[in-house]
């Protein structure tokens, strides 16, 4: 018997994050179920406040006479499926997280601000008796009337507001007609626009290569068998991964089963999206954050009345209401962005793999450049590993020519484009075919290189560049704290010529339109994309042949398929390489591979330009060589060698604060508090490696100063203990707030 509803309530506050306990009136007893949103009494006042059942109960603690009774259900159907209430608990386990935010992150924004439903006026033609001589009645006294007939004559009903637009006719026309019984007008309700309705391009399915019939054999003997199986799809680019997602999905909705498709991001992947259209139509439904309110509460209702079977969309889109879930496959799976960097603090594929076992679904993670993590994991038997090593039809992968710009320098060329590259694009602005250049800008300004021999500022403890910090003219290490003097001469070759590097995508397109001034040239950075649509119409103006280059930031370098590409350069491929990070290597690799793959994807021959400083560095020379595995190999060295994932586990305790001797003393104290804790434990003890508290990269945000705690585990059991029982034990002991703290583990920046 449903006695006590266990109810969630609305609002994100620790003191209120628990159950509480209502009786069930009468009259919603035989509705009331798990995940449905109520109206509740609530505090001294009884405010009127939402939450969500997530359990009932038989008995309660709470005294019979204070037990308040529920007021009425919100919506008519539950919001949160039964079947995800053991999610919402492993969340709050894993991302130390309020109950609500991880509720929260299953219900769309739309539904708890009640965004409402869209409706149009659709109009329906009644009879068709004698239709041309009514028209041609009506025609002596409306030509209006006559026309809006007309117009519905064949089709029989219509969206009124496009009858409107094409008769001219005014809403006393359509109301005339109303009266006379000749047409009738009703609301129905209709979903909002979520993606351009165009289906019209290439929808044959292709024959599959024996590799894509390889790999889709072995994931759908799984998916049959319903065994919680994750693999890793490790594919070249243009191996055809995509077209191994799509037959998968088509196996899945045979079964009755449903799928979940996520891509980094929706509007730098419109390709692959457009794909997933073309073959499910309106099976498909698209959820990402650059949706408005009311689109995206449209799709989830999609999705959660069975209308949708699919979802293809962005990091949120894992929290997709399926009911019979049969597969989640995630592409460019090697990506950051599927870590959400607010709260709560979760992963896409950590959610994945847990609602999979949950649910019995199959995962497939595809990459061209899985993260170190994952094929360590697959090498590991973790993850059952499938390799497509060829392009389809036999294409090959583009050359790769690496350009040393301390030649370039030497020879007296500064500007940022070397002989190479400018001779490349102007042969293929000769031959009438495309390029794309890629710059990467993110954390530019702020490593320090020698121009003659391309030495670059590191610390000399934790193998990753220093950072330099232009108020107090230093160099640090964010890993350490070590600090290093600003080099006046290099100390490689003795040099002045040291630079901080500053440039960006504007520059370049200058630079370009001068050396090319009959090229249309196209930018695609934060600046010339922060309008709704805006990747999606510079790409498909790319697309069309409307520009020669593309350039832009590392927006460009995923998923996209331009047949007349033949040249791709990668203008500064140490940009990436020298964040104080100690995945830059991993990053750079990633991002050349990727980027090369846009090159030669047609039948004509492609061709790849890295210019860097560094040409010596086994990631650039690696991903020149197309050769994933010997990257790996060296990597996995560079990781054990220095302590990183996957060897070690990182758990970072950011703090921020205005008063900032404030903010370092509660570090320190925080420190001393858990290196305390550590040593009085043997299995923290046995497996740390490093702890320390540091000023964050990025020192100051918003007014707010940044340190923070670095922990550096070994050893799974130690690592869990530690996230859970210790920091568990300091959250309860400091009763620090959350506007204040944050809590990551294996945080994919330290910055
Ligand atoms: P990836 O995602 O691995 O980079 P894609 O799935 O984008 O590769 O495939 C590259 C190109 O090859 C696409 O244009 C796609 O339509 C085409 N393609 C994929 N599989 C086949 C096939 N079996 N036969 C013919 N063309 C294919
Ligand atoms: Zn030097
Ligand atoms: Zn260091």
């Amino acid at each position: 018997m449903k006695r006590y509803a266990g109810v969630i309530i609305d609002q994100a506050h620790p003191s209120i994050d628990k159950i509480y306990h209502y009786s069930i009136p009468e009259d919603i007893a035989n509705k009331i179920d798990i995940g449905f949103r109520v109206l509740v009494p609530f505090g001294p006042y009884n405010n009127r406040v939402e939450g969500y059942v997530v359990q009932f109960d038989d008995t309660t603690e709470v005294p019979i006479d204070k037990i308040k009774p529920i007021y009425k259900l919100i919506d008519t159907s539950p919001v949160l499926l039964s079947k995800h209430i053991p999610m919402i608990d492993w969340m709050v386990d894993n991302y130390h997280c309020m109950k609500i935010e991880a509720i929260r992150c299953f219900v769309p924004p739309g539904v708890r601000s009640n965004v409402g439903r869209k409706y149009k006026k659709i109009v329906c033609l009644k009879t068709k008796d004698n239709i041309d001589e009514r028209i041609a009645n009506i025609k002596k006294r409306s030509t209006y009337m006559a026309a809006i007939l007309e117009y519905l004559k064949d089709i029989e009903q219509a969206d009124m507001e496009k009858i409107a637009s094409v008769t001219s006719a005014p809403p006393s026309s359509f109301k005339n007609l109303e009266k006379r019984g000749w047409i009738s007008i009703e609301e129905k309700e209709v979903y909002r626009e979520t993606w351009p309705v165009n289906t019209s391009d290439n929808i044959e399915v292709p024959s599959l290569t024996d590799e894509q019939q390889h790999a889709v054999t072995k994931i759908l003997d799984k998916l049959n068998r319903q065994e919680a199986t994750t693999f890793l799809l490790h594919g070249i680019t243009g191996s055809g991964k995509t077209e191994v997602y799509l037959r998968i999905v088509a196996e899945t909705l045979n079964k009755g089963k449903q799928a979940i498709v996520l891509v980094p991001e929706i509007s730098l992947t419109p390709q692959t999206v457009k794909r997933f259209k073309n073959r499910f139509g309106d099976k498909v439904a698209i959820l990402h954050s650059r949706l408005s309110e009311g689109e995206r509460y449209d799709e989830w209702r999609k999705i959660r009345n069975g209308e949708a079977k699919i979802v293809v969309g962005a990091r949120s889109a894992i929290f997709a209401p399926f009911s019979n879930l049969g597969v989640i496959i995630i592409d460019e799976a090697h990506e950051d962005s599927y870590k959400s960097d607010l709260r709560p603090k979760y992963h896409a594929l950590e959610i994945a793999e847990k609602r999979c076992q949950l649910e019995g679904a199959t995962l497939v993670l595809g990459s061209a450049t899985p993260s170190l993590e994952q094929y360590n994991r697959a090498l590991n038997g973790e993850f059952e590993l499938i390799e497509l090593n060829h392009r389809v039809e036999g294409g090959s992968l583009p050359h790769v020519e690496i350009v040393d710009m301390r030649y370039e320098l030497l020879r007296g060329n500064r500007s940022m484009l070397s002989a190479s590259l400018y001779n490349g694009l102007k042969s293929v602005l000769d031959r009438g075919e495309q390029a794309m250049l890629l710059l990467n800008r993110r954390g530019y300004a702020n490593f320090i290189s020698c121009r003659e021999c391309g030495w670059v500022a590191q610390c000399k403890r934790c193998a990753v560049s220093l950072t330099y910090h232009a108020d107090k003219k230093r160099l640090k290490c964010h890993y350490c704290g070590d600090q290093y003097p600003y080099p006046k001469r290099c100390p490689k070759c003795n040099s002045r010529f040291i630079k901080k590097f500053g440039v960006g995508t504007q520059r370049l397109e200058t630079e370009l339109s001068k050396y090319f001034p009959h090229a249309n040239i196209i930018r695609m950075d934060m600046d010339t994309t922060s309008k709704k649509n805006a990747h999606q119409n510079i790409l498909s103006s790319f697309g069309k042949g409307e520009y020669d280059i593309l350039l832009g930031t590392q927006m460009i370098a995923k998923g996209l398929d331009f047949p007349n590409v033949t040249l791709v350069g990668v203008v500064a491929a140490d940009a990436s390489l020298n964040l104080p990070e100690y995945r830059s290597p991993e990053r750079t690799f990633q991002l050349i591979t990727q980027v090369a793959g846009r090159a030669g994807r047609g039948s004509k021959i492609g061709k790849v330009i890295v210019q860097t400083y560094t040409p010596d560095h086994y990631a650039i020379k690696y991903a020149a060589k197309h050769d994933y595995r010997a990257f790996y190999n060296y990597e996995i060295g560079v990781r054990r060698r220095f302590d990183y994932p996957p060897f070690v586990h990182i758990i970072k305790i950011l703090s921020t604060g205005v008063n900032e001797d404030a903010l370092i003393n509660t570090v320190e104290d925080l420190e001393r508090w858990l290196k305390k804790k550590i040593s009085e434990n043997l299995l923290l003890k046995k497996g740390l490696i490093h702890i320390g508290a540091y000023p964050a990269p990025i020192s100051k945000i918003k007014d707010r100063y940044r340190w923070q705690i670095l922990i550096k585990i070994e050893n799974e059991e130690s690592f869990l203990y530690a996230y859970h029982g210790l920091i568990d034990t300091m959250l309860k002991c400091y009763n620090i707030s959350d506007e204040n703290i944050s809590i990551d583990f294996n945080p994919t920046s330290l910055l």
